[in-house]
């Protein structure tokens, strides 16, 4: 039996655009560019879909650094300029739409055009923005990007920028550290309320979470984050995060990434399924059986050895079911939380 499942966040985009291929969409097509997520594959595991982030890197070898080893310098990577972001943003905005073209995924602006993708057995993507940094402070891309159907932004990657901070990569560490969004940031939030663009709290950092959960009428959601009390890293969602997010009526995706997951913070591949089941008994322990969903971070960061690439949820899933998890909520944690949620912020 195959569980159709929708994954909260990957980078796959960015991989493909870094790739080397002329035709750089092809071998997600074809599914021999490697990776975590192609089309083989993703048919293979029963991925009906998922946030597409766009992560405009700040230099291609810092994004190494940060999915390699934990960085564990205080300081914040450097702030990117509008015109970078921008230029990466297109890239990946453009691979998105000629991936559509060519008919291997549909790009989805609410929970009826995924449910259509799923009938017809094509990938549903979701437009996210990891980071607002391609928004110029006249929220004139905003309207371009949502036009070209954005339907999800991340105030912040793990840096700064105009409307808000994140957290850095930074283990041992509590989110809450530096200000909260700016009078812009805030602006923002208003737009993607009125707009159906869903606000993504993963990599906020407290202040900014603080401020969204003031100013939001949208369900709480932080796409790829994990339990500080388990693994403590300033990426991870303390106690009265995960319990504003219950509160508001949202999600939190679980995130593979092993410097996430485990209680050392290690970026090691071997790291037991176990240890994911423990996170998701937290999670659903703290936001309940109706805020819990995946995000697996896949293209972007190292995950278990047990998981390997896309092809490895299924036995998540099984895990939890093992675990005397039933059918009912396996689905919702699957897929059925993130459609809730997408339906009450794009309809
Ligand atoms: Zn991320």
């Amino acid at each position: 039996m195959t569980i159709p499942f929708f994954d909260g966040h990957n980078d796959t985009l960015l991989r493909l655009l870094e790739s080397s291929d002329a035709d750089k969409g092809q071998s997600f097509i074809s599914g021999t560019g490697g990776g975590h997520i192609d089309l083989p594959r993703a048919r293979a595991a029963g991925m009906a879909g998922g946030f597409f982030a766009m992560f405009p890197p700040p230099l291609k070898t810092s994004l190494a650094a940060v999915t390699g080893t934990p960085q564990l310098e205080p300081n914040l990577p450097p702030e990117l300029a509008w015109g970078d972001a921008m230029a990466s943003t297109t890239g990946m905005a453009s691979l998105l739409l000629r991936l559509e073209q060519a008919g291997a995924l549909a790009l989805c602006r609410s929970v009826a055009d995924i449910a259509a993708a799923q009938a017809r057995g094509v990938l549903a993507a979701i437009f996210h923005i990891e980071g607002a940094e391609a928004i110029d402070t006249n929220f004139y891309t905003l309207d371009l990007l949502h036009a070209a159907g954005l339907r999800s932004v991340g105030i912040t990657w793990s840096r700064a920028n105009a409307f808000g901070t994140g957290v850095p990569f930074r283990h041992n560490a509590d989110p809450d550290i530096g200000p909260g969004l700016s009078d812009l940031g805030k602006e923002l939030v208003r737009r993607c309320n009125q707009m159906g663009i869903m606000i993504d709290l993963s990599h906020l950092n407290a202040a900014g979470f603080r401020d969204v959960a003031a100013i939001s009428s949208h369900p709480l959601v932080a796409t790829h984050s994990n339990v500080h009390a388990i693994s403590p890293h300033a990426r991870n969602l303390v106690d009265w995060q995960l319990a504003s997010i219950r509160e508001s009526g949202g999600v939190v995706g679980l995130n593979f990434a092993t410097g996430f997951l485990r209680p050392d913070g290690k970026f090691v591949t071997d790291t037991p399924m176990e240890l994911m089941v423990r996170h998701v008994d937290a999670l659903v322990e703290a936001v309940g059986e109706d805020g819990v969903g995946l995000g697996s971070d896949f293209d972007g960061a190292m995950v278990p050895a047990g998981i390997g690439d896309v092809t490895g949820v299924p036995k998540l899933l099984q895990a939890l079911l093992d675990k005397g998890y039933g059918e009912a909520l396996v689905g919702k944690i699957a897929m059925g939380n993130w459609m809730r949620v997408v339906a009450e912020v794009m309809g």
